[in-house]
């Protein structure tokens, strides 16, 4: 019988990070994966295949522009969906090798197949072939992840009625794509059929997409979504979803009542994901799982029983691939004994379309319902040199900051780059940066992150200088 110190389960960007902390702090590690790869979700079927495949369509969707900059292309340009779905895939598999290669680098012990708890220090990992081992641990963090959901009415046949899984290996580009959930997930895969010559229509319950980020981000996003020729149903409730031969045929109520019919040959369902711990048999550990099956988790991410630790999508907070891995370390951390600290305000939530939208912190409608005072400056891209010599002047920048003290409560961006520029937001909150701090710091010229310290300036004293 195997015997380790900490044992992890589940080897997504939750699990491999807290092995390699754990196994930098001294701990005799193991990692549990049910699949032949490692990486998890985001690395397999998550961040990065979805990543390749909004950088190919977006690489196609340039070329139809190259003529604006006086670059003629002569003969057809035409895409290759196979070629760019095994593009994808030698990323993943590169990607997902990069994680082995750590595992090994870092001593720690990789078991392939399904972890469940035998006890509390106990667990049975079952192979593929039926065989089986006991693993004897100290600590266990339980980081097994998250799985697509879906309506309770939809029968996902995953060839037509699909999930996102199924939506990054497409044989063929869909004619029509009707996309149930304007969530980060569906507008991300929506671009990327979009762009590749799809029709795609989004249909949402809420009043508008990505309805967690704050609402100037949702319209920009809408309207140059909608420039680009996808169409949107918001405040629409699915009623059905129904295939009959290639036809998907999806029914929607509107606010009035009324119902919409829209005929696709693939229907994307991205309505969010649920935590996973199908076969874990948690319970036998005494480990609280609660009816949706999230694993119930103290503030240092321990579980009901003080040995047994959970991180990442199986327990509360948002779904991120970065949340997961700081929950990670902070675990790796908290049992070497140190005292590590995640503030959770402080992780930025992105989505990689073009443009991109991040933000960080509080929202205008999370600080109005809060009672907060506050003050906002904006700054568009089109008045940014660097925005105009390279043709993505769509977006903004917009800060939040508190209305006495001047400290930044928030940060919301969309444009160009702001999936990296939202950086600087972090860096600057975590260090209690007030609007005034961030526009005094000297910004390279010309960049799309002088936007943010035009922002701060605006924020400041409605002082922008470029506009
Ligand atoms: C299409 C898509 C795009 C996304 N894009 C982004 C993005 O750009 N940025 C971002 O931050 N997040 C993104 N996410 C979310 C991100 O993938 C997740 O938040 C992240 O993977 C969660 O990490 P995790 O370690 O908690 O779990 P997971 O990555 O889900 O890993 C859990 C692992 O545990 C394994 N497992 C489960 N049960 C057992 C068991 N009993 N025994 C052994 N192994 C088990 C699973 O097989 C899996 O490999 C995306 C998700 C999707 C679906």
């Amino acid at each position: 019988m195997s015997q380790f110190d900490v044992t992890i389960i589940g080897s997504g960007p939750g699990g491999y990070v807290s092995a390699i902390r754990c196994a930098q702090l001294g701990f005799k590690t193991a990692i549990i994966e049910k699949y032949s790869t490692l990486g998890g979700t985001c690395l397999n079927v998550g961040c990065i295949p979805s990543k390749a495949l909004l950088a190919s369509s977006h690489h196609y969707e340039e070329l139809q522009h190259f003529a604006d900059h006086g670059i003629e292309v002569s003969g057809d340009v035409k895409v290759n969906l196979e070629k760019m779905i095994a593009r994808k895939q030698a990323v993943v598999d590169q990607t997902s090798g990069g994680v082995k290669f750590l595992m090994d680098k870092n001593n720690i012990t990789v078991f392939n197949g399904v972890g469940s708890f035998e006890s509390a220090t106990s667990v049975k990992v079952t192979k593929e072939d039926g065989s089986s081992e006991i693993i004897e641990s100290k600590n266990i963090i339980i980081a097994t992840g998250s799985k697509p959901s879906s309506l309770p009415f939809i029968k996902l046949d995953k060839d037509r009625i699909i999930t996102s899984t199924e939506a990054l290996k497409l044989k063929e580009v869909p004619k029509h794509l009707v996309i149930i959930g304007g969530g980060v997930i569906g507008i991300e895969l929506g671009q990327v059929y979009l762009r590749l010559g799809a029709q795609v229509s989004v249909v949402e319950f809420m009043d508008r997409i990505i309805p967690g980020m704050d609402a100037a981000l949702s319209k920009e996003l809408t309207k140059v979504l909608k420039k680009q020729g996808m169409k949107f149903y918001t405040s629409h409730k699915v009623q059905s979803v129904e295939r009959a031969g290639d036809v998907v045929t999806v029914k929607a109520e509107n606010a009035k009542g009324e119902i919409i019919t829209l005929e696709g040959d693939y229907s994307l369902v991205s309505v969010g994901r649920r935590p996973y711990t199908d076969g874990l048999n948690a319970e036998k550990a005494g480990v609280k799982v609660t009816d949706r099956g999230q694993i119930e988790v103290n503030e240092h991410l321990q579980t009901s029983v003080s040995n047994i630790y959970a991180i990442g999508d199986v327990v509360r907070g948002a779904m991120l691939a970065h949340k997961a891995e700081e929950e990670g370390v902070l675990v790796a951390e908290i049992l070497a004994g140190q005292k590590p600290h995640i503030d959770y305000n402080l992780i930025p939530g992105v989505v990689y379309t073009w443009p991109e939208v991040a933000a960080v912190g509080k929202t205008e409608e999370q600080l109005k319902a809060d009672g907060i005072a506050y003050k906002s400056g904006s700054f568009p891209f089109k008045a940014l040199g660097r925005a105009r010599a390279g043709g993505d002047t769509d977006g903004f920048v917009k800060i939040l900051a508190d209305a006495k003290t001047d400290e930044v409560l928030g940060v919301h961006m969309i444009g160009a780059r702001c999936a990296d520029l939202i950086a600087e937001a972090v860096t600057a909150m975590e260090f209690r940066a007030s609007a005034e701090d961030i526009s005094r710091m000297s910004h390279a010229h010309p960049t799309f992150a002088e936007a943010i310290k035009e922002a701060a300036l605006a924020a400041t004293d409605n002082r922008a200088l470029h506009v």
